[in-house]
């Protein structure tokens, strides 16, 4: 796709990933961007879906539109995780199908993979083990939603392709301290702990764990790279390469942030999966590189957070 004058439909416009995805799209010189956010649309509502298709007739489809959260929110809600990521992929995959959407790019998770699959992840230990039971919900739907990609490929000859994306962090990111993931978490966590002067933060878990972090705008500059430059039926895993333990990823956060107490590990709350490490060779050989470090997109990061909450 190269063709700047495309309609591209980014489903999740507005969260964290599909907001960042736009950005990069604008900045490359594609100005026909559409969607909606999700009181406009409900996209687990199978007719809205199909009217709002039917009237825009986009082009290409980018779905990033997910219900997303923390280890904490995942096994909360499982069932919402499970229902309302089935229902929003079906509806968006299968009109994308009935209106011959010429591409359509489907961002799945690193957490597809087995609890204790072997490190790095390589694309073809997909279904090789059980998932990890914080995210069971998400993770189940989101295999269906690749797997419903390349069946749809396979049937009926539509070019639709998957991400894998690591753990992502970044601007625009939800920093609600329940339903967040562990980096705007422990930013929120640290920043409140030096302005109220308290003596230490907890950081959930053992501290063992380890995950992969990669920057929102890396991602989607990874989306786009892949959606201009490929089509067939293998799908990639997006990351940095680089796991860090969530010890070490605390300090980093404490310096950042500026706090000067204690950091005290609560292991009562689950770690998750012990290590979630991509095999990103497949994205690289394709000529791929990721640019952001992890200090610098912290700091960016913070940098939005005192902005935009504070
Ligand atoms: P996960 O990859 O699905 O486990 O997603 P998270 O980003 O929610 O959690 C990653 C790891 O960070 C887990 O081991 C958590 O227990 C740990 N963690 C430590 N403190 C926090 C916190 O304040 N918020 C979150 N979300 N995770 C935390």
């Amino acid at each position: 796709m190269k063709d700047k004058h495309s309609k591209i439909f980014i489903a999740g416009r507005n969260g964290m990933v599909g907001s960042s995805i736009e950005i990069e799209f604008r900045k490359r010189g594609y100005e026909k961007i559409i969607g909606l956010n999700s009181k406009e649309l409900d996209l687990r509502n199978q007719a809205d879906v199909e009217d709002y298709f039917s009237k825009e007739k986009p082009e290409y489809v980018i779905l990033a539109a997910a219900k997303v959260g923390g280890i904490m929110a995942n096994m909360k809600s499982p069932a919402e995780f499970l229902y309302d990521n089935l229902a929003i992929q079906n509806n968006v995959i299968h009109c994308s199908y009935k209106f011959n959407i010429k591409k359509l790019l489907f961002l799945a998770s690193s957490c597809i993979y087995p609890r204790l699959s072997p490190q790095p992840m390589k694309e073809e230990y997909l279904l090789d083990g059980k998932v990890e039971p914080t995210n069971e919900g998400y993770a189940i739907a989101k295999i269906a939603g690749l797997k419903m990609c390349e069946m749809y490929n396979k049937q009926y000859g539509t070019n639709f392709i998957s991400v894998m994306p690591c753990n992502i962090y970044g601007i625009g990111d939800n920093f609600d301290p329940q339903k967040s993931h562990v980096v705007a978490g422990l930013i929120r966590k640290f920043h409140e702990a030096k302005i109220e002067n308290k003596e230490y933060v907890e950081v959930w878990g053992t501290g063992d764990a380890r995950r992969e972090l990669m920057f929102n705008e890396d991602l989607a500059d990874a989306c786009i790279f892949l959606f201009e430059s490929y089509s067939g039926d293998n799908f990639f895993n997006v990351g940095t390469g680089k796991d860090i333990s969530i010890k070490h990823l605390a300090y980093l956060i404490k310096k950042a942030v500026g706090f000067d107490g204690d950091i005290k590990f609560d292991i009562t709350k689950p770690d998750g999966m012990p290590q979630k490490l991509l095999d990103v060779s497949r994205l690289k050989d394709s000529g791929w590189v990721n640019k952001t470090e992890l200090e610098d997109g912290i700091r960016k990061t913070y940098g939005w957070f005192l902005k935009h909450h504070t």
